[in-house]
């Protein structure tokens, strides 16, 4: 079977040179464990971060071992009673084809006729991080006007629609491209423009004339710069990612004016959704499943195939070429 190593970390931008595709043998089971044909797995920001060689919330890859993330796939082989062969399941060890994982550290599907994808996007990671994010560390509260960055990606498409669902008064979201703003006008955003287009600060006050209540930070830089200068009083910022400053290797050169956030008493807090997932699952689940039930979140999704395909989907992904989660079909 085939896996994707860490063959050296990146400077600035990732590059195919990176990565390495080895060929492996599988050992066999033991008794406790399962082996999962992966038919899905996720490229996510957080990854370029775990290639640099810096301790963070989560531990750096490691080079010349294998790369991990999010996916899904089928037990074909059981050494666990609860799980039998043919169970579909989420789990931890992506960017290979096959994974031996412990029976726990395995999450069953909930059959609700949802296609698998959906549990690496909306109704997984991204998704929670979305409505965690919005509605702990970010404290929307009906009425507030919400702005997210990153709005046409996983995780900010999520948030604006759970900003309109629970009632926000006006939702702006910025992205990169003219088809990403015309979706979100399809989505349901209020207000929509391309951080390209001009200065961020000047956009958004036009967008939202009368401020907003909260920021949804997925970018850093100068749209946390233009969310400070735009927040009202008691605003607060959900700071999610900073995507901007990734590949980046200067200091950040924005936000300047952070000193505003004294007289206008704003807080600012970042948040790790592992933090918050227990927390909130059961809330999460049932909010998500309610609304995809009656067809009022949509979610879009950017695929590619095949694992040779990964680390390019990945490099992809940090330069905005997906709409919606971008997946690798296995
Ligand atoms: P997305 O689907 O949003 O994909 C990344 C997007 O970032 C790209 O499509 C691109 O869209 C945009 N982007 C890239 N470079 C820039 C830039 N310089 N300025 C503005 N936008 C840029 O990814 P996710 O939804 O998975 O993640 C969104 C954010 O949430 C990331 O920052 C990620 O790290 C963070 N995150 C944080 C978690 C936490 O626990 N705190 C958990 C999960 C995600 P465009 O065309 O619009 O530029």
């Amino acid at each position: 079977t085939r896996e994707i190593h860490l063959a050296s970390r990146p400077d600035g931008k990732p590059t195919l040179d990176n990565f390495r595709t080895v060929e492996v043998d599988l050992p066999d089971l033991d008794d406790g464990q399962v082996l999962v044909r992966n038919t899905i797995m996720s490229v996510d920001p957080y990854m370029r971060g775990r290639m640099n060689d810096v301790e963070s919330y989560v531990p750096p890859f490691q080079i010349d071992q294998p790369l991990d993330g999010g996916a899904v796939g089928t037990v074909i082989e059981s050494r666990v009673e609860q799980l039998p062969v043919g169970t579909k399941v989420t789990h931890g060890l992506g960017w290979r084809e096959h994974a031996i994982l412990a029976g726990d550290a395995v999450r069953p599907l909930t059959a609700r006729g949802m296609p698998d994808s959906a549990y690496l996007g909306v109704l997984g990671m991204p998704g929670l991080t979305a409505y965690a994010g919005l509605l702990l560390a970010g404290e929307m509260r009906e009425g507030d006007a919400v702005f997210v960055s990153g709005a046409a990606g996983a995780v900010g498409s999520a948030v604006g629609q759970i900003a309109k669902l629970k009632g926000a008064s006006r939702v702006i979201g910025s992205a990169g491209t003219p088809e990403k703003i015309a979706r979100l006008e399809e989505l349901g955003f209020d207000a929509a423009f391309n951080y390209h287009d001009g200065d961020v600060t000047e956009q958004l006050a036009k967008a939202a004339p009368e401020g907003i209540d909260v920021y949804f930070d997925n970018v850093g830089g100068d749209h946390l710069e233009a969310a400070i200068a735009n927040l009202r009083t008691d605003g607060r910022v959900a700071m999610c990612g900073a995507i901007s400053q990734y590949n980046s290797t200067e200091p950040a050169s924005a936000p300047h004016n952070l000193a505003l956030a004294i007289g206008k008493r704003l807080t600012l807090r970042g948040f790790v959704i592992a933090k918050y997932a227990e927390q909130t699952r059961a809330d999460f689940e049932r909010d998500m499943g309610r609304w995809i039930a009656d067809g009022s979140i949509h979610w879009d999704e950017t695929a590619r195939d095949g694992l040779d395909a990964a680390p390019q989907a990945f490099i992809d992904l940090l330069d905005g070429a997906n709409t919606g989660k971008m997946i690798v079909n296995l």
